[in-house]
């Protein structure tokens, strides 16, 4: 969903049309998958840790510096691990919405014993963006509501709104930003949200929009089938804001995701 706000016709060519192009997403190729693959490597530690594996054995298997760093800062991220409650990692939920079906994996869920829900999403961005760039991501608005739209069906009780919170946790500099949940922002989500599917389903066959800004191009490899030219970005100067452009994002499809019952 972010790749149709981002740029609608990246969404077709990615989504709709299912187009293997072979543009090269950043440069130097290598170090751009080397560092996906180091983020991969990241969030499956962090599961392994939260899911009670010994700190020790999962700290000596480690053998890339910045690997290294990422958990060294991870592991001296004291809120998270005081945090009391069930703590669920790489949690996947599945929810039909208006009629239509969304899929969600969480990082980690915390359901803490005075009935907040914690949503933990794990950044290895160099460094923490704004406030407001977060606020405006689909992940962060549609998590949360999906949360609370399928928490009877995982937790067995209603959550509301109020008791959800999302926190941003980002490796490169140790921060964290959390967003509180309301019940206004809560309706603001849902219409948003169900609008822009709408919106999807409604498109015919022809092209759709090109992203109005050509930065977003720089680090997508349909750029030379746009006519957005020919040469990838720089790794080097990869600002996290293009993150999605050059798919840093761990990927999982509905066939990931067991339905919730309800
Ligand atoms: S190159 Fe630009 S316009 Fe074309 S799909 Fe990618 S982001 Fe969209």
């Amino acid at each position: 969903m972010q790749d149709y706000v981002d740029c609608p016709r990246r969404f077709q060519l990615r989504y709709v049309e299912g187009q293997a192009w072979p543009g090269v997403v950043a440069e130097p190729f290598l170090e751009n998958e080397r560092q996906l693959e180091r983020g991969a490597w990241f969030h499956r530690l962090v599961e392994r840790h939260q899911l009670g594996m010994d700190e020790a054995l999962l700290s000596a298997s480690i053998d890339d510096p910045q690997v290294r760093d990422w958990w060294d800062a991870y592991l001296a991220f004291e809120w998270v691990h005081k945090l009391e409650g069930g703590h669920y990692p790489e949690l996947a939920l599945d929810v039909e919405l208006g009629g239509y079906r969304f899929a969600a994996k969480y990082d980690l869920l915390v359901d803490t014993p005075n009935g907040r829900v914690v949503i933990v999403d794990w950044k290895t961005y160099p460094y923490a963006p704004s406030r407001r760039w977060f606020a405006g991501r689909l992940q962060t608005r549609l998590y949360r509501l999906l949360l609370v739209e399928a928490a009877r069906g995982f937790l067995g009780r209603e959550v509301s709104s109020e008791q959800v919170t999302m926190v941003y946790w980002v490796a490169g500099d140790g921060r964290a930003l959390d967003f509180e949940y309301s019940l206004q922002q809560f309706d603001e989500d849902r219409v948003f949200v169900l609008g822009l599917v709408r919106e999807v389903m409604e498109r015919g066959d022809g092209e759709w929009p090109l992203a109005g800004e050509d930065r977003r191009c720089g680090y997508c490899e349909f750029r030379s089938l746009c006519g957005r030219g020919n040469v990838p970005g720089s790794v080097d100067v990869l600002c996290v804001e293009d993150a999605n452009s050059a798919g840093w994002g761990l990927d999982f499809g509905f066939w990931d995701v067991e339905e919730v019952g309800f």
